[in-house]
């Protein structure tokens, strides 16, 4: 049995069963005249997915924390109650009988520590672009002793492949030192290699960012882009799907430049994507060219902003990042 094998099984078991409720949710919300600031079905596909990853991983890990975004306390409000109603409802058909206060245990199983061994979910990654209909991701994430060590990422909406559907969506996954795999998020266990792409010419780089401007300096990251003789536009997508994309080679780089000096990078907006970049041959630091540390707890609190690279634009990128300090 190779090393970590038991745990990437249960991860990707955990991520596709979650990835698969966030689905029935996004599509019963599809075409429905939602008020634009509704944000239930977001919250009820969140909170349902961080109940069945944390559910599974306690089944077969029971020592391992989950350090997960969400806590039960968040839905016990009156106001917020009728949600966890229908978080039960949507895990009553595979756990017949299920009550609230065994759903808010699963949920609270994402409440631990950071430690020698832990784990780090992001139940759904992207809620904006869940709230759209456009990308959004599930990451979890295995961290020893500092270092991530199994990465795993959902990308529900992420169009496979020549003659894999978009209808299947994506589902990326790295074990340190055994390089990087793509599957398909339904049952299939087919998988193919990841690499980065090849492109070492900065004025070709491909980037992309967030959608949302609150997250990555939009206007930095064009002044970058013109240092470096670059005339594409970048793609912008919501979620770890952008870590993914750089992964399998269809853009060179992922910039996210911070937009306000306090801000801090959580640590399961990043972890399910930076192994799986970096088992693909690329290459994750912060804006100043540090490694990430997910040895701060919840926060990645000595790094500032994240810069993805498939390696070989990474100093030229830095370089540039620096000169628009
Ligand atoms: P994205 O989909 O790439 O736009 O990133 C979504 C994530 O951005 C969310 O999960 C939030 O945790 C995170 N976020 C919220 N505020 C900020 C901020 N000011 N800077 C960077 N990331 C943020
Ligand atoms: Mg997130």
């Amino acid at each position: 049995m190779s090393e970590f094998e038991k745990e990437l099984a249960i991860g990707l078991k955990a991520v596709r069963e979650a990835s698969d409720v966030c689905r029935r949710v996004q599509k019963e919300i599809a075409g429905s005249s939602l008020e634009k600031e509704d944000r239930s079905p977001v919250t009820i596909a969140d909170f349902a997915s961080q109940a069945i990853v944390c559910r599974i991983l306690a089944e077969s890990f029971p020592d391992d924390p989950v350090i997960g975004e969400e806590t039960a306390a968040d839905l016990l409000s009156n106001e917020r109650r009728p949600f966890l109603d229908r978080v039960v409802g949507l895990l009553s058909p595979a756990h017949p009988g299920v009550t609230a206060e065994t759903v808010c245990g699963w949920i609270d199983a994402g409440r631990g520590e950071s430690s020698s061994r832990f784990w780090t979910l992001d139940p759904i990654d992207g809620t904006k672009g869940f709230l759209r209909g456009e990308q959004y991701a599930v990451s979890l994430a295995l961290i020893v002793d500092g270092q991530i060590v199994v990465s795993l990422l959902g990308c529900p909406n992420l169009s496979a492949e020549d003659g894999w559907d978009r209808e299947t969506g994506c589902l990326f996954s790295a074990v340190r030192g055994q390089g990087a795999q793509l599957r398909r998020l339904d049952g299939s266990n087919e998988t193919k290699a990841v690499r980065v792409s090849g492109t070492g010419k900065p004025s070709a780089a491909r980037f992309c960012e967030s959608v949302e401007s609150g997250h990555s300096a939009h206007g930095r990251s064009s002044k970058i882009a013109e240092l470096l003789g670059i005339q594409s536009t970048p793609v912008r997508l919501d979620s770890q799907a952008k870590y993914g994309v750089v992964a399998r080679g269809e853009a060179d780089a992922y910039l996210r430049l911070p937009t306000k000096a306090g801000y801090r990078e959580k640590i399961w907006d990043h972890a399910g994507g930076v192994l799986v970049v970096e088992e693909a041959g690329g290459k994750v630091t912060d804006v100043d060219g540090k490694p990430l540390e997910f040895t701060h707890g919840r926060e990645l609190s000595a790094n500032r902003g994240v810069i993805v690279t498939n390696g070989l634009l990474h100093n030229a990128i830095l370089d540039a990042v620096a000169k628009t300090a």
